[in-house]
């Protein structure tokens, strides 16, 4: 696992950029996340995984924006944590380095991500469950159906398309987190929130560096109505 030559800015300055964001980071932690980068950049350059490939830039834009779901949503010990459309693993995989109590799934529906992502974490030495499918399906299907402590998404669709992908996983007194952009309009969710079986809880906006940033947590309240989700060309045609 020890690797010599860093991509990442040093583990003081690093350390530095977390701790602006009033998160603190090991040394452990740090070799990962060192390790992570340098596989993310080397695997891009033959499978489209991300724009962001400057090594400081990847440390605050994906492992601490990542990281600050910590900080801004309450999350129990040894919490089972599924992550909708991870891509190369944003943010459920810096979660798990950094709260390794965690039990992640990683679901996406490109195959090629999920490659990497059993790659990555193998190189990382972390545990994790992978789901190569659209949420919509899966969400369906008994041994996933409200079987999570927690459901989250960033950077994936609308806070409604994401609530009828995300919710359905959740267990009832469970939470979905959505990662937003500061122009999400929250209130367009909160019709599908409702039909879904979830509360809107909370709303934080905070700034990540010299950007805006929000995090919308939902409780689930009460079971999801059987008859969702619904199939993927009836959530893009119309959203609930
Ligand atoms: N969450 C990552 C991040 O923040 O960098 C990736 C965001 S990327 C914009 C959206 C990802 O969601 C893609 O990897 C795409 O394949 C996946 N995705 C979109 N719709 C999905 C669905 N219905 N089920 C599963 N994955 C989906």
């Amino acid at each position: 696992m020890r690797k010599e030559k860093k991509m990442l800015p040093d583990f003081e300055q690093s350390c530095s950029y977390f701790s602006q964001c009033g998160i603190e980071l090991s040394y452990e932690a740090y070799e990962k996340f060192d390790i992570y980068a340098q596989f993310l950049v080397e695997y891009n350059e033959k499978v489209n995984l991300t724009a962001i490939t400057e090594p400081t830039q990847i440390l605050c834009k994906h492992f601490i924006d990542s990281a600050c779901l910590l900080k801004y949503a309450d999350i129990k010990p040894d919490s089972s944590l599924i992550d909708v459309g991870t891509g190369a693993g944003f943010p459920s995989v810096p979660l798990k380095i950094l709260r390794p109590d965690l039990k992640i799934t990683l679901l996406d529906s490109l195959n090629k991500r999920i490659d990497f992502l059993k790659q990555l974490c193998d190189k990382l030495e972390i545990d994790a469950e992978f789901i190569h499918g659209r949420a919509e399906d899966f969400s369906k299907m008994p041994e996933y159906r409200e079987m999570y402590d927690i459901s989250c998404a960033r950077a994936v669709a609308s806070l409604s398309t994401l609530s009828e992908l995300c919710i359905p996983f959740v267990k009832v007194g469970g939470q979905f987190i959505s990662m937003k952009g500061p122009t999400e309009d929250v209130s367009r969710g909160t019709n599908a929130i409702e039909i879904l079986g979830g509360k809107i809880e909370e709303i934080t906006d905070y700034s990540l560096f010299d950007e805006q940033r929000k995090i919308v947590t939902i409780r689930k309240i009460s079971q999801t109505p059987i008859k969702y989700p619904r199939n993927s060309a009836q959530i893009k045609k119309k959203e609930l």
